[in-house]
């Protein structure tokens, strides 16, 4: 059977539907999305509980923020953004804490009124023990940021639970997501520009994919066989796969590891039941990693003032058939990783991207940029200029 598209692109997330729609937009290609779920969106998709119409990012919390200017005006597009600005606070030892850490979260820590270059002498001195400058895995690398003392509190139980991987083994860039800031500001990220989707993730994606030229078919699995599989598409048609890149090649070079996240839904009859979207568990015992109370996100929206609803979030090993969530990058995986780009560089027709196909942290800004570039690098002169 013949395929009836210019592209195919596996898989609707941010990274599938900017490059689908770049591709209608800017070069009239009809492109054909195989999405492998139920839904759009890749795990960016969100749905209203049907009891309370609280809005719940159904594979956990997404907040977006960037400073790239091209990728703020390229989502702004398709969505308005509210004015939200992310702040999570963590518990430890049943005491609450502003996180990242900050000149809030060392004072109270350690019960001091220090002035921001005192707390930089006393965590200079904490983090004395190392040689800094070769701190890149993460349990170095968040020492040399905040000392022994704070990194053992808020980050060691934590990443115990999130990663259950020795942060001997971990890259550092993971800690490095979070800023260590000397002042009393609390804001989770140091972007520009920062806010949720006025009507949601899901009307945000479906609106990207809201094009003539474009078509999004549910429920097709690239990886099996049949008319729209890898075995009957590839060659046939240009591929842009964003599926884990480990099962594109059916494991050969031996599987990536990605942990998994498993979520307790609970709707509880009250108005509020923690008093912000996002807390933290620092202990180790907490088996959760956070807890996410969706109807803080939406401050603006009229929620139901007698039910809210909350999701604890559990961190495990991805297995066959579980999600995968985030990459781990051992250095391992680092080795199979490079065994498997040059695979796909071998891999003619077909180009790999997003946070699974590149097993990259990336965000979702982050996605949005490398699809962008991958339409102007790649699919722009292949296309248009008849390149490659
Ligand atoms: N982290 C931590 N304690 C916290 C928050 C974060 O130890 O209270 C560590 C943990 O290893 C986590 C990493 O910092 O995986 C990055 O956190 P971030 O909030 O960026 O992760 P995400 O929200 O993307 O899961």
């Amino acid at each position: 059977m013949t395929v009836d598209a210019d592209l195919v692109i596996v898989g609707s997330g941010f990274f599938g539907l900017t490059v689908a729609r770049r591709c209608a937009d800017d070069l009239g290609l009809k492109v054909l999305v195989l999405e492998r779920r139920t839904h759009i969106g890749g795990n960016a998709y969100s749905e209203a509980e049907p009891q309370t119409g609280i809005e719940v990012h159904r594979y956990g919390a997404h907040l977006f923020h960037t400073s790239n200017e091209r990728v703020w005006d390229y989502c702004n597009r398709f969505t308005k953004f509210t004015n939200y600005v992310h702040r999570v606070f963590t518990t430890y030892r049943g005491e609450v804490y502003p996180m990242p850490v900050s000149l809030a979260t060392i004072n109270q820590y350690f019960r001091k009124a220090l002035t921001p270059a005192q707390a930089r002498g006393l965590v200079a001195e904490q983090a004395a023990e190392l040689d800094t400058a070769g701190a890149s895995n993460f349990e170095d690398k968040a020492i040399s940021l905040i000392g022994r003392p704070l990194y053992e509190a808020f980050f060691r139980g934590y990443t115990a639970k999130q990663w259950q991987t020795d942060p001997r083994e971990l890259p550092g860039e993971i800690v490095t997501r979070l800023p260590v800031r000397y002042t009393y500001d609390n804001r989770y990220f140091n972007d520009t520009y920062e806010g949720l989707p006025v009507d949601g993730y899901t009307a945000w994606l479906e609106r990207l994919a809201d094009h003539p030229n474009i078509e999004v078919r549910l429920e097709s699995d690239f990886l099996h066989d049949g008319p729209l599989g890898k075995a009957a598409v590839v060659g046939q048609v240009p591929v842009v796969y964003t599926g884990p890149v480990d099962a594109y090649f059916g494991n050969a070079e031996g599987e990536l590891t990605w942990r998994t996240l498993d979520f307790e839904q609970e709707v509880l009859p009250v108005g509020d039941f923690q008093g912000t979207p996002v807390m933290n568990y620092a202990d180790e015992d907490v088996p959760f990693t956070r807890t996410h109370e969706f109807r803080h996100f939406h401050p603006e929206r009229s929620y139901p003032d007698d039910a809210t609803v909350v999701v604890k979030e559990f961190s495990r090993f991805a297995g066959r058939g579980d999600e995968p969530y985030y990459p781990v990058n051992t250095p391992a995986d680092r080795q199979r990783l490079l065994a498997y780009r040059d695979l796909a560089r071998g891999e003619r027709g077909v180009l790999f991207g997003g946070r699974l196909g590149t097993y990259k942290y990336l965000d979702m800004h982050m996605a949005i940029a490398a699809a962008l570039s991958m339409v102007d690098n790649k699919l722009v002169p292949h296309f248009r200029d008849g390149a490659g």
